[in-house]
């Protein structure tokens, strides 16, 4: 339910509708607009209602949120955007920002050496995995904590945030410690614990779409950080599984439009996976930046042809300046901006 509060309404008048939806068990979201406040009462629809808050002080009217996603739907928001600003860059509304770097950390050379030549091409965030989601048991599972430690490397000599995976809660403080963005990978899209324990951790999160889920499968999977107050929520297509068998996946690129609508949240766009092979991730870069998605998370490594996990998707660090440029202008044309690192 959203509780919309009078133009009068005062803060007593605010904090005792609160107070009541607490006192039922369900959670209240708060969001002040310039003119009204509203509150989403969030919880068991029967006991919110049997509260009847129409008749409470301050209170104007009570509507339903009739989406099951009820904070990603965006409907407490009065309009806005979200804009995420991770370590001074910014992401959402006008914000564009190129997220690049590894697939996987490997080596200190090769993740520095890769951070570098995306921190002077002005990528705006440092992508890469310390754990690792391999279909195989048997294949590489990331460098584990000795990665994080190279990911804090590169991002003090770079000064760039750091985007990376977590798969397990168990791993979730040392993760912390490094990570200014949580990625939630696609097979764990609906891993509710985990999303749970990211959402309380308060910290940004990355959420990937799974290779089979819609998009509201999806909005869902953010409303389960967004439940635990955390308002940081990032989504990204990354592709998803089809009939079709001529690349890895498909890009679902009507996903950016329609999770804008559905949405407040930022939207991300992840060409490498989808694609499977390194030409084609620039033609869906830039249809992703002019689609109007708020920021690409694009695979990048110094000589692909050794690299240990989706060598032939990621693009090399020779000419990746050119690429973020031409990125770069195609957010222009959706009328985006991106932050340029120092
Ligand atoms: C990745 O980003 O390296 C990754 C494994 O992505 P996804 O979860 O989308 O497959
Ligand atoms: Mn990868």
């Amino acid at each position: 339910m959203m509780i919309v509060m009078k133009q009068t309404a005062t803060e007593d008048d605010i904090r005792a509708v609160i107070d009541r939806i607490e006192s039922v068990g369900a959670r209240a979201h708060p969001s002040r607009g310039d003119e009204v406040t509203v509150i989403g009462a969030i919880g068991d629809l029967e006991h919110i209602a049997r509260l009847e808050l129409e008749g409470s002080a301050g209170v104007d009217r009570v509507v339903p949120i009739l989406k099951p996603y009820k904070l990603a739907s965006g409907q407490l928001k009065h309009g806005e955007r979200t804009v995420l600003d991770i370590g001074g860059r910014k992401i959402g509304g006008e914000h564009f920002a190129l997220i690049a770097g590894p697939c996987t950390v490997e080596s200190r050379d090769q993740t520095l050496t890769t951070a570098h030549v995306v921190a002077q091409a002005g990528a705006t965030m440092l992508r890469g995995g310390a754990y690792k989601p391999r279909t195989s048991p048997y294949a590489f599972q990331g460098l584990g904590q000795e990665g994080l430690r190279l990911l804090a490397e590169a991002k003090e000599q770079t000064g760039l945030p750091i985007v990376t995976e977590l798969m397990d809660a168990r791993d979730l403080e040392p993760v912390l410690e490094v990570a200014d963005v949580v990625q939630i990978g696609a097979r764990n899209m609906q891993n509710y614990a985990l999303l749970s324990e990211v959402g309380r951790s308060g910290c940004p999160v990355l959420i990937k779409r799974g290779l089979s889920s819609t998009l509201e499968e999806l909005l869902m999977a953010a409303e389960y950080v967004l439940k635990e107050g955390n308002e940081a929520v990032m989504l990204c297509e990354r592709g998803i599984r089809t009939f079709e068998t001529a690349y890895r996946f498909t890009l679902d690129l009507t996903a950016v439009p329609v999770l804008k609508e559905l949405s407040q949240l930022p939207v991300v766009v992840d060409p490498n996976h989808a694609a499977g092979r390194r030409d084609l991730v620039e033609p869906l870069s830039l249809a992703a930046a002019a689609a109007g998605a708020d920021g690409i998370i694009v695979e990048v490594h110094p000589d692909p042809e050794h690299a240990i996990c989706d060598g032939p998707q990621q693009l090399r660090t020779d000419g990746f300046a050119d690429y973020a440029a031409r990125v770069r202008a195609a957010a222009a044309v959706a009328g985006k901006a991106a932050f340029v690192g120092a």
